[in-house]
């Protein structure tokens, strides 16, 4: 897409700092981070919305919300486990979608926000 500013950063015409690449995705560090750890995993086919996937899609959802583990895991925010089992760690993923979402890029995107707390808050 044209003018979109996320297949912008796809295509490497706008810097951004990739945590992630391959075939069908990249993830990148937020701009403006919400917390200390906060990339966004997007597809590399320009998709607007959530709602503009079907079950088409599902593989490649299914591919982004899987690498977020892992993301996190090299970020150093992923769940663990203490010796009594207690969890600790962890992080969010979210997918806004539509105004009403608080979607603000039109290009399909995984926010994967983590770190210790307190954070602040995400629209
Ligand atoms: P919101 O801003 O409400 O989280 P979105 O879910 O659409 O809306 O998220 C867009 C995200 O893209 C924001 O977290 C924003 O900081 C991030 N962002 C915008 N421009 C860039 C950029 N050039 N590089 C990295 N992240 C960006």
């Amino acid at each position: 897409m044209e003018n979109c500013l996320f297949c912008k950063i796809a295509a490497k015409q706008i810097p951004s700092s990739i945590v992630y690449e391959d075939e069908d995705l990249l993830a990148f560090k937020d701009i403006n981070p919400a917390a200390p750890v906060h990339l966004l995993v997007i597809p590399k086919q320009h998709l607007a919305t959530l709602s503009d996937c079907n079950a088409s899609h599902a593989p490649l959802l299914g591919k982004m919300l899987a690498l977020a583990p892992r993301l996190a895991e090299e970020a150093g925010c992923a769940v663990s486990y203490d010796a009594d089992g207690e969890p600790g760690g962890g992080y969010k993923t979210l997918i806004n979608s539509g105004p009403d979402g608080g979607q603000e890029v039109y290009h399909l995107h995984l926010h994967v926000v983590g770190g210790p707390r307190p954070w602040r808050g995400m629209r």
